[in-house]
């Protein structure tokens, strides 16, 4: 995402900031505005463009907890905010380890859901569920047997729109030796929501339209095929599948469900990496060889652009940016590569996004290569 300035002194801030490190402002992020707002005493007004005034307040999860900085208007249904109002379960806040570790998976789930805003996607809560439209809950678990047994009992998934976390997953350590052990290239809580959402728009938007199915099916293959028997083979390496440059990860490989979810996560990340480039303008020189580039430069809308300008800058970019990471000791920033059937997969996932937005038919501009 681009960064937002403090509506005080105009200093860029982080996401997850609360008190303006220049002027000491205390600060609220308002969904409605898309920007961050002044918080006298925990609840401002701001005006339309038309003049028209909004309440808006913190959201309960500020008051009780201290785990959101995103506000909620006043006069909503609902005293939480757009991505707290989702949760279904939180954790046993008077485990020691629990309070640090929920506030870091709030701050994850509140950057998914910023990205959802901004792409238009339907947002129902469970309460909203209505036919056939799936709502989206989460249910965060404490589960002392990770750390007592090394050996988890709640696994991270989804299951009817409901995307259950382990909140073993907010800590560091063990979160890299499960990186490690699954010989993944990239783990993180925000990877996990990108993941797990994808398959609540997998069920959302494709299960349930017969037309759509039959176009995941063309990109994706049969889904279904056994999901339950693709996981057990895939987890004791007896699929017979290696990771090729048709698939975005190697866990995309086990079964069409996780390569939809893979691929859409991976949609999500470059929407947003995208986002955050174009917010700083951060442009790049010409660079020569084989794989050259004019230059880079995002100035246009990632979230409402088509699949090859995505792409187009992607790959400069995430050259650069590996570069930056690693002149630091870092692991790359992006450690993917974009095939030809890749981006035909993201293509669909883009498309598939802008027809649920509401943006209608995406103009032709990449040969589908799946
Ligand atoms: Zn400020
Ligand atoms: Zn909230
Ligand atoms: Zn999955």
């Amino acid at each position: 995402m681009a960064p937002y300035p403090c509506p005080n002194c105009q200093r860029l801030n982080h996401f997850e900031v609360r008190v303006c490190p220049s002027c000491a402002f205390t600060l609220g992020y308002d969904p409605a505005s898309d920007g961050f707002l002044f918080l006298g005493d925990g609840a401002t007004t701001w005006r339309d463009g038309r003049g028209d005034a909004h309440d808006v307040a913190v959201c309960a999860n500020n008051n009780a907890h201290g785990v959101c900085n995103w506000l909620v208007a006043t006069n909503d249904a609902t005293p939480y905010c757009r991505a707290c109002r989702h949760n279904r379960t939180i954790p046993d806040l008077t485990a020691a380890t629990v309070p640090e570790r929920w506030g870091k998976i709030e701050a994850a789930k509140r950057r998914l859901f910023h990205t959802l805003i901004k792409l238009g996607l339907p947002l129902e809560t469970k309460a909203e569920e209505v036919d056939n439209i799936q709502g989206l809950a989460f249910d965060f678990l404490y589960d002392p047997s990770a750390e007592e047994l090394g050996q988890a009992q709640v696994y991270t998934g989804h299951d009817g729109g409901i995307i259950t976390l382990n909140l073993i997953e907010a800590d560091d350590a063990a979160r890299e030796q499960a990186r490690s052990a699954m010989g993944e290239p990239y783990r993180t809580l925000l990877g996990h929501f990108r993941h797990e959402v994808g398959h609540h728009y997998w069920s959302r938007l494709v299960e349930t339209n017969p037309q759509e199915l039959a176009a995941f099916r063309a990109v994706f293959g049969d889904e279904t095929i056994d999901y339950a028997q693709a996981l057990a083979d895939h987890y004791a390496g007896t699929g017979g599948k290696i990771w090729t440059d048709d698939y975005v990860s190697y866990y995309a490989t086990s079964h069409p469900w996780e390569d939809f979810a893979e691929t859409f996560a991976h949609y999500l990340h470059m929407v947003d990496t995208l986002a955050t480039i174009g917010g700083v303008d951060m442009r790049m020189a010409p660079f020569p060889g084989p794989e050259s580039n004019a230059g880079a430069r995002v100035d246009f809308d990632p979230y409402t652009a088509p699949t090859d300008a995505l792409t187009a800058q992607m790959v400069p970019y995430s050259f650069a940016l590996n570069a930056v990471n690693r002149s630091m000791g870092q692991p790359d920033l992006y450690p993917f590569h974009l095939s030809p059937a890749i981006t035909g997969k993201i293509d669909y996932v883009n498309r598939l996004v802008a027809k649920a937005a509401g943006r209608g038919n995406m103009a032709d501009t990449h040969a589908d290569a799946a």
